[in-house]
C-alpha cells in the first residue's frame, strides 16, 4: 500500500555514519528485512564540520568520506534505497535533526549500527532517547567490530588490559558464524522522497590522496581480494618494510566503513583453510592484526578517559614533557635530521597515510627523543590521516610514549638510525621521499651527518636537532622518577 505520493505505508530510516556501505551492512540488511512487508527503507547521512574540526578530522579522510558517499548513493539505487544527506554542524544537532525527518517522512523506525567515541555514544544515547519519547522504536547494532567492547572480561570479570590474552579470550568466544558478512539486502519497492539532499559540502584534501585511494565497495573489495590472494603469504615477512608493498592498505576502507571488518576476517580465514591461529603465518599475522584494531575499541570503552585526551596509565600525566614549538614544527615538516623520521612524515603529508613501522618510529621520536607530549602527535596524524580513526591512533601514540595499556616499555626507546637500517636497508624509502638524499650510498643515507662531517652540507640535509642518546638518557631519568615518585 502507497500514499498519493507513491509512498509505502511506513518507513524505515538508516542512519549511516562510519559504515559508508550497502552490503554487509547490518543496519540497513536488518531494516531491508523488516517484518511489515509494506516498508521500505531510506537512509540519511549527516556531516558535522564543527565538531569534525573539534575532533581534528583532517581534510583528506572527509574528502574520502564524501566522494565514498557519491559511490553508496549509486549501490544503494539497486536495492531501490534513497539516500538523504544532510549538512548539520554538531552531534548535538542530530537529534533533532532525525526526529524531524522521521516526522516529516512518517517513519517507523530508526536503525543504526552503534560507535564507540565517548562524544559519538553521547549522542547516540540522546537519539535512542528522543525516539523513545516519539514512540519509534530505536534499532542498534554492533557492527564495527566482531565483538561488542566492553563484553569480553578476564576471569577477575574486569576489563582485559594487555593485548595477548585479549585475542585469546576473543577467540575463544567468537562464533564464526556471527562472523560471516550478511547477504545483500533485500530489494525494496521502488518510493518517491518528496525531500532534496543538502549539497555535499566542498572539501578539498589536503593530500594528492585521489591517485592513492580509490573509493567505493568495489574498489574496496577488490583490494582486499588481491592482498589475500597474492600478497598476505608474504605479510609477516614483508609488514615491517615501508619499501615493500607489504600490507594490505585497507586502513581507509575499514576507517570509512567500505568494507567491513566481518568481511575482511572471513576473506583472511576462508584464504587461510578456516585456520585462525595456524597455518598461513602470514594470514595469521594479518587476523592478529585486525584484533588490535577490536582492542583498541574495547579499551576506548572501557576506559572512556582515553577518549578524552587523557593517558591511560594516570600517573605519566606528571611526566614533564618540552614546550618547544621549533622542535614540534620540524617534526611536522620532515626537517629532523633524522632520514627515516623525515620520510615518514613526508609521506603522511602528500599521501594522507603511514605505514605501520614508521608510525610507530615517528610516534617514539616525538615522544621520547624531542620529548614532546604525544597528544601533539596524536592531533597532527588526525589531521592528516585518511584513516584517522580515535581508538587506533590513540592506542598507537600511547603505546609509542608508554602511557598506554600494554604499551612500550618506557625503557624501550627505538633508535630512529637502526631502525632504518633494518628496515630499510638499501634507503629505498628514503630516496622516494628524500630527493635531496638520492645520491647518498646505502649505509651514509640512513644518517648522513655522522659520516664526513668535513663534507656535509648542511644546507642540503639539516644535522639532527636532538642527540638520540642524550634524549634517551633524559627520557629514562624523566620516567623513572615517576617512578621513584609513586603513583599519585
Ligand atoms: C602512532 C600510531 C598511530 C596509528 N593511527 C592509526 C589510525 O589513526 N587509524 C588506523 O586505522 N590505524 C592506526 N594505526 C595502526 C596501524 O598503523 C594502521 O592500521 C596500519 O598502518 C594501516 O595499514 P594497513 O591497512 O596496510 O594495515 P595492515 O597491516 O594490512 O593491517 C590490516 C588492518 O588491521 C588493523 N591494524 C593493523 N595494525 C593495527 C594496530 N597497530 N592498531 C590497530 N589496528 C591495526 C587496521 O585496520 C589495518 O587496516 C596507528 C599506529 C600507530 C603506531
Amino acid at each position: 500500500m502507497t500514499d498519493q505520493n507513491n509512498r509505502p505505508a511506513s518507513l524505515q530510516l538508516v542512519w549511516l555514519r562510519r559504515d559508508l556501505r550497502s552490503r554487509d551492512n547490518k543496519a540497513i540488511y536488518y531494516a531491508s528485512q523488516h517484518e511489515n512487508k509494506n516498508s521500505s527503507v531510506v537512509c540519511v547521512w549527516f556531516s558535522f564540520p564543527e565538531q569534525w574540526q573539534e575532533h581534528h578530522d583532517s581534510s583528506n579522510k572527509i574528502h574520502f568520506w564524501l566522494e565514498n558517499i557519491k559511490t553508496l548513493d549509486k549501490n544503494l539505487a539497486v536495492f531501490n534505497i534513497p539516500l538523504i544527506t544532510r549538512t548539520l554542524s554538531r552531534y548535538s544537532d542530530a537529534s533533532a535533526a532525525l526526529i524531524d525527518l522521521a516526522k516529516r517522512l512518517g517513519v517507523a523506525g530508526l536503525w543504526f549500527n552503534d560507535e564507540y567515541g565517548i562524544n559519538e555514544q553521547r549522542r547516540d544515547t540522546e537519539v535512542e532517547h528522543s525516539f523513545q519519547q516519539a514512540g519509534i522504536p530505536c534499532h542498534r547494532f554492533t557492527d564495527d567490530v566482531l565483538v561488542k567492547p566492553g563484553s569480553l572480561l578476564n576471569k577477575q570479570h574486569k576489563p582485559f588490559k594487555v593485548f595477548t590474552p585479549f585475542r585469546k579470550a576473543l577467540y575463544a568466544s567468537l562464533n564464526l558464524q556471527d562472523a560471516l558478512p550478511l547477504p545483500a539486502p533485500e530489494k525494496q519497492q521502488p518510493i518517491t522522497i518528496n525531500l532534496s539532499s543538502d549539497n555535499l559540502l566542498d572539501i578539498q584534501p589536503t593530500a594528492t590522496i585521489r591517485d592513492f585511494w580509490p573509493t567505493g565497495e568495489r574498489a574496496a573489495h577488490e583490494a582486499l581480494q588481491e592482498f589475500v590472494a597474492e600478497r598476505s603469504e608474504n605479510y609477516k615477512k614483508d609488514r615491517d618494510f615501508p619499501a615493500q608493498n607489504g600490507t594490505s592498505i585497507l586502513s581507509p576502507c575499514l576507517t570509512a566503513g567500505t568494507l567491513s571488518i566481518r568481511q575482511c576476517f572471513t576473506t583472511a580465514l576462508q584464504g587461510n583453510d578456516g585456520e585462525l591461529d595456524t597455518g598461513s603465518s602470514g594470514l595469521v599475522t594479518w587476523i592478529s592484526e585486525l584484533i588490535w584494531r577490536e582492542f583498541y575499541r574495547h579499551i576506548l570503552v572501557c576506559f572512556p578517559r582515553v577518549s578524552m585526551g587523557k593517558a591511560f596509565k594516570e600517573e605519566t600525566e606528571r611526566l614533564p614533557w618540552k614546550h618547544d614549538k621549533s622542535l614540534l614544527n620540524a617534526w611536522q615538516e620532515g626537517r629532523t635530521g633524522v632520514p627515516i623520521v623525515d620520510a615518514a612524515m613526508r609521506q603522511l603529508v602528500t599521501t594522507g597515510w603511514m605505514h605501520n613501522r614508521l608510525r610507530m618510529v615517528v610516534a617514539m621520536y616525538l615522544s621520547k627523543d624531542l620529548r614532546l607530549d604525544w597528544r601533539l602527535g596524536e592531533q597532527f596524524f588526525m589531521e592528516h590521516l585518511i584513516d584517522g580513526d580515535l581508538a587506533s591512533n590513540n592506542g598507537g601514540w600511547q603505546w609509542a610514549a608508554s602511557t598506554g595499556t600494554d604499551a612500550a616499555p618506557y625503557f624501550r626507546m627505538f633508535n630512529p638510525v637502526s631502525q632504518s637500517e633494518k628496515f630499510d636497508p638499501d634507503g629505498e624509502f628514503l630516496r622516494e621521499w628524500l630527493p635531496e638524499l638520492r645520491e647518498v650510498d646505502d649505509k651514509t643515507i640512513h644518517n648522513p651527518s655522522a659520516s664526513d662531517t668535513l663534507f656535509y652540507d648542511e644546507s642540503v640535509y639539516p644535522k639532527p636537532i636532538v642527540d638520540h642518546k642524550r634524549a634517551r638518557e633524559a627520557t629514562l631519568t624523566a620516567f623513572k622518577r615517576l617512578k621513584s615518585e609513586g603513583q599519585p
